[in-house]
């Protein structure tokens, strides 16, 4: 083990110690957080974090261009979900389920089944399950296909169907870009945020042993990660993470806004669990997939239970940079946690 002299006292150099063994890669540096909550300020940093974040080719542009499209092309306008009908309702369904089939079919596609970078920038050195009990199927992919498609698609969907019904009919307030521009704008930019804080209690509530034997095991069959395991969820757990949508019946909301909420709670795990942290094509590095927080979590469980975007975290002590001092820590929070 590599020991350095950093500011006077003696740490674990980070890419020699015992971490970087368990991972086939693991990235150059400790995992890091939103700096927007460090003391004291650090405006630099935090520009640089919301412009890799929103002006590159990320989960988050990827979502925002599937919210535009969708809302231009295919989401019925409001006046026409003021009572529940068939046709509106079914292309809500569509809309939960094309994109969802196309990014992770797609990703699985490339990662691997053409295997299209090899194991370039994987994290696990492992390829996913076969052949195994522990899934639904004995199989790891058609285990998380079912409860994505079947369990996480319905409940989604009868949420969002109540949401529009909600604001066809003017019961709770909604906004236009042509009334509130800024506001529109502003409540776009802090959706991410939001959706991190609900994420974060929901999540520290399904890790009480109770709810994690029963519903959130479900998840967390994936220790190994792969695209379709973003949102594999029991329905309990189903019911609970979509409550995040909940927040458009209080702050006034345009339907872009939902459908940018709805692609940034359902498509954007499947990048952060893809397995891959870039995506790579020819001699390019196409774009930022997956996310090394996450992927900490799935494989020591009682750390990261939040996002990189609102260190909860690191606020509670709960977490992982990815060094093998945060692993050791996090075994004994463990042990402790079920003794
Ligand atoms: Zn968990
Ligand atoms: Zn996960």
């Amino acid at each position: 083990m590599a020991l350095v002299q950093r500011r006077g006292k003696t740490m674990t150099d980070f890419s020699q110690d015992a971490e970087a063994a368990r991972w086939n890669y693991r990235p150059e540096n400790p995992v890091g957080l939103n700096p927007l909550f460090s003391w004291p300020p650090r405006p630099a940093a935090v520009l640089r974090w919301y412009r890799g974040a929103w002006l590159q080719l990320t989960s988050l542009t990827l979502c925002l261009v599937l919210a535009v499209a969708a809302y231009t092309w295919f989401l019925p306008p409001l006046e026409a979900m003021q009572s529940f009908a068939p046709g509106w309702m079914f292309r809500v369904w569509l809309l939960n389920m094309v994109p969802q089939i196309m990014v992770a079919g797609g990703l699985h596609w490339w990662f691997y089944m053409r295997k299209g970078q090899g194991m370039y920038k994987k994290f696990d050195r492992r390829d996913l399950t076969r052949d195994n009990g522990t899934f639904t199927f004995r199989n790891q992919l058609w285990d998380n296909i079912w409860w994505t498609l079947g369990s996480a698609m319905t409940v989604c969907t009868v949420y969002q169907w109540l949401i529009y019904w909600v604001m066809a009919n003017g019961w709770v307030p909604t906004v236009t870009w042509a009334q509130a521009p800024v506001w529109f704008v502003v409540w776009m930019f802090f959706i991410p945020m939001w959706s991190g804080l609900h994420f974060y209690w929901v999540h520290r509530l399904e890790h009480h042993p109770k709810l994690y034997k029963h519903v959130h095991a479900v998840h967390h069959r994936n220790v190994n990660i792969g695209p379709w395991s973003g949102i594999s969820n029991h329905w309990y757990e189903n019911i609970l993470y979509f409550t995040t949508y909940f927040i458009h019946l209080l702050v006034p909301s345009h339907p872009l806004h939902l459908l940018f909420h709805i692609y940034f709670q359902q498509v954007s795990p499947i990048l952060s669990h893809s397995g891959f942290e870039k995506i790579k094509t020819g001699e390019t590095e196409a774009a930022k997939t997956g996310d090394f927080f996450h992927q900490l979590h799935h494989r020591y469980f009682e750390c990261n239970y939040g996002t990189s975007e609102i260190p909860f975290d690191k606020w509670f002590g709960t977490f992982h940079d990815g060094s093998a001092e945060a692993t050791t820590r996090t075994r004994a929070y463990k042990k402790q946690m079920y003794t």
